[in-house]
């Protein structure tokens, strides 16, 4: 099947920026790429407390290609689960996208698979697409078992999966993050081929409409590199999105 997939480029801020920070950062990115055109749609994942004032300050932006993303949401709906934020109050603040099971959140909060699917199930029922992060340690590329990896953390955290339903994959190798050491444009498209040939056994055709991003020191350096590969659709960037001069430049197609 030909590739009609749209490429996707997400900015995680993780644990930083306050609401101020963060319209500071909305209202520079607007300004650098007003009237210019970007690769494909651009979501931004601020943390929780910025989400509102910024669908607040994007609703009064005319001609935008900037979506919201969270980067957590919990099952329930509603009750007693403290710090925890469900879907409704994600909608409510514009929220399209979801990052779930980041492994940041696996290794620290000792996130489950089978939570992260949870997780998938509660974004997809509320109309949101989730992008579930899958990704290997060190030791296992070392050892030669990556691939069987991403098999299992799939089979585990997809059981939500209708096979139809929006998801998005962000293919995240845990010594890439952060370190300055991304992976290299082949190795990221083995990986993502391995992800959509694992979504093809479950689902056939529809593993073709499926965007699965790289993410992992990705910059304006090595964006193109990664995201020509066939099976790199886009990128998921830490570091590089705090700057709005930088992630533009990511996001930019005539830079
Ligand atoms: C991430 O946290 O998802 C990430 C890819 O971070 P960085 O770009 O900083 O490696």
């Amino acid at each position: 099947m030909e590739n009609k997939r749209k490429p996707l480029l997400m900015a995680n801020w993780k644990m930083n920026k306050t609401a101020e920070r963060a319209l500071s950062w909305l209202t520079s990115y607007l300004l650098l790429t007003e009237g210019r055109s970007q690769v494909g749609d651009v979501v931004v994942c601020p943390p929780f407390t910025a989400l509102y004032a910024m669908h607040q300050r994007l609703a009064e932006a005319e001609n935008i290609n900037l979506a919201l993303g969270a980067q957590d949401i919990f099952w329930m709906e509603s009750g007693a689960y403290t710090g925890e934020i469900a879907a409704e109050m994600l909608t409510e603040c514009g929220v399209e996208y979801v990052i779930c099971g980041h492994s940041e959140r696996r290794q620290l909060l000792q996130e489950s698979s089978e939570m992260i699917s949870k997780k998938c199930g509660a974004a997809v029922s509320a109309g949101m697409t989730p992008v579930l992060c899958v990704g290997e340690s060190l030791s296992i590329r070392e050892g030669g078992l990556t691939m069987e990896w991403l098999e299992a953390q799939l089979n585990e955290s997809l059981r939500f999966w209708d096979k139809k339903s929006d998801i998005v994959i962000a293919y995240e190798p845990i010594w890439a993050i952060g370190t300055g050491r991304a992976a290299s444009a082949a190795d990221a498209q083995s990986a993502c081929l391995c992800i959509r040939n694992f979504l093809r056994e479950i689902a056939g055709d529809v593993a073709d409409t499926i965007r699965i991003l790289y993410g992992g020191s990705v910059t304006p350096d090595n964006v193109d590199e990664l995201m020509t590969e066939p099976d790199v659709d886009g990128a998921l960037v830490g570091g590089a999105s705090l700057q709005a001069e930088i992630f533009a430049e990511i996001a930019l197609t005539d830079r």
